[in-house]
C-alpha cells in the first residue's frame, strides 16, 4: 500500500519554530498520531453544542480562523461548547486523527472573536503536540506533573501553545487581553490591557525564600507575567515576523534565552534550589551512614554535581544523630528516614536523583557499603514505580 503523507508533518514543520525549549516536535513520541478510535469521541455530539456556523457565529469563526492560521483542515478538528461559567478551553488529551476541542460558555461570554481565536490557537497547539509527559493524579479527579523537574517540561510547553496562540490572532495586543481576561476573569470596559502597569504589580510576588515556592514548583503553567513577557518577546522574534508574512525581528536564540531568563526568575530558579535542597539531602544522609558503617567516607565520592556538593559539616553532624539512637531501634529510624528522603527526591528531582545515585554507586564500587547504598538506590526506584502507577 503506498504510504499516505501525514498532513501534519507539513504543519509542524512550518510552526516548528514555535516550539520552546523541550517542548518541540523531535521530542514527541512515535505514534504521536496514530488515530484513536473514531468514535471514540462522537458521542460528545450527542452530549455538547458543537461548535458549528449556524449555532455560535462567534466561536465557530474563531475556531476557522485558527485552522486557517494554523493551517489545519477544519473538517478534522471536532469542536464543542460546555454550559461552565468558568473561562476556560481545553483540547482533549489522547483524542488523535481528529483534534478535539472544549470552549467553556464562559469563555464565549467574556472573549472577543479574536481572543477566542487565540484561544484555540493555544489548544490545537496542543493536538500538534502530544508530548508524553509524566503525570500523577492530583487527588481531586484530576493530573498534575508527576514532579517538579515533568513541571518545568510542562511550563515549556505552555509556552510554545501560547506562541500557537500568537500565530493565530497576529496581534500581540488580543493574546495578552485573552490571558488577563482568563486570570482575572473580567471582561469589557472592566479590563484594560496596560502591560507595563500589570508587570509592574506582578513582579512583586516574586519573593526571595525559595522555600515559599513548594506547591508553586508543581504548577503546569508558568506565571501570568511570565507569560505575557513570553508573548511579548516572541511577537518581537523573527520567526514570528515570517510566520505572519512579515520581515525582521531578533533572532530565535536571543529570545529563547531572554524566555529562560524570565521562567527562572519567576519559578524554575526557585524549583531548583528546591530540587537541589531534596537531592542534597539525601546525598548527605549517604555519606552519614556510611561513616557510621565504616567510621569514614570520602567526600569524593559524593561530589557529583557541582550543585549538591557533599557538606562535611552536616554529614558529621548527621552521623552523630545515628549513633546517638540506640541501637536496636536504629535500623528502623534509619530507613524511615531514608524514605523520607527517596519521597522529596522522587516528587521534587527523580531523573536527577537517578543519574546521582547511579553516579555515586560507581564511585563506591569498591567500598564495603556499595551494598548498602545499592539497597538504598533501590528502594529509590521502588518508591518511582510505586507513585508512578498510583
Ligand atoms: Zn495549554
Amino acid at each position: 500500500m503506498p504510504r499516505v503523507a501525514n498532513p501534519l508533518t507539513k504543519v509542524r514543520k512550518r510552526l516548528e519554530p514555535c516550539c520552546f525549549g523541550l517542548a518541540n516536535f523531535k521530542n514527541l513520541p512515535k505514534d504521536k498520531d496514530k488515530p484513536s478510535k473514531p468514535d471514540r469521541h462522537l458521542s460528545f455530539y450527542r452530549k455538547n453544542i458543537p461548535i458549528q456556523r449556524e449555532i455560535v457565529p462567534k466561536v465557530d469563526e474563531a475556531l476557522d480562523l485558527a485552522c486557517e492560521r494554523l493551517g489545519l483542515d477544519r473538517e478534522s478538528v471536532h469542536g464543542f461548547v460546555l454550559p461552565d461559567p468558568k473561562i476556560n478551553a481545553f483540547c482533549r488529551d489522547g483524542i488523535r486523527g481528529n483534534a478535539v476541542v472544549f470552549v467553556n460558555s464562559g469563555l464565549v461570554e467574556h472573549l472577543t472573536m479574536l481572543e477566542m481565536a487565540y484561544v484555540f490557537g493555544h489548544e490545537l497547539g496542543h493536538f500538534l503536540t502530544p508530548l508524553a509527559l509524566n503525570t500523577v493524579s492530583d487527588g481531586q479527579g484530576g493530573h498534575m506533573p508527576a514532579s517538579m523537574e515533568d513541571a518545568v517540561i510542562y511550563r515549556q510547553l505552555e509556552i510554545s501553545m501560547d506562541r500557537f496562540g500568537l500565530v493565530v490572532c497576529q496581534d500581540l495586543k488580543v493574546a495578552c487581553a485573552a490571558a488577563l481576561k482568563l486570570q482575572s476573569g473580567l471582561s469589557g470596559d472592566n479590563i484594560q490591557v496596560d502591560l507595563e502597569a500589570f508587570g509592574k504589580e506582578a513582579i512583586k510576588g516574586f519573593v526571595r525564600d525559595h522555600k515559599e515556592y513548594y506547591s508553586e514548583a508543581f504548577a503546569s503553567h508558568p506565571a501570568v507575567y511570565a507569560r505575557i513577557r513570553a508573548l511579548y518577546l516572541f511577537s518581537q522574534s523573527e520567526d514570528f515576523h515570517a510566520l505572519i508574512g512579515k520581515s525582521g525581528g531578533r533572532p530565535h536564540a536571543e529570545v529563547d534565552a531572554d524566555v529562560h531568563k524570565d521562567l527562572h526568575a519567576t519559578l524554575d530558579y526557585y524549583a531548583e534550589k528546591l530540587m537541589d535542597d531534596a537531592l542534597a539531602d539525601l546525598n548527605n544522609a549517604l555519606a552519614a551512614l556510611q561513616v557510621d558503617h565504616e567510621g569514614q567516607c570520602q567526600l569524593a565520592h559524593y561530589a557529583v554535581s557541582p550543585r549538591t556538593p557533599p557538606d562535611e559539616e552536616r554529614i558529621r553532624s548527621l552521623a552523630g544523630d545515628i549513633k546517638k539512637i540506640p541501637e536496636k531501634e536504629r535500623g528502623a529510624a534509619v530507613s524511615a528516614k531514608l524514605e523520607e528522603l527517596i519521597i522529596e527526591c522522587v516528587r521534587r528531582c527523580p531523573y536527577r536523583t537517578h543519574q546521582h545515585l547511579e553516579a555515586v554507586l560507581a564511585k563506591l564500587e569498591k567500598t564495603k557499603f556499595h551494598p548498602i547504598a545499592k539497597a538504598i538506590a533501590d528502594g529509590f526506584t521502588e518508591q518511582l514505580v510505586k507513585v508512578r502507577s498510583s
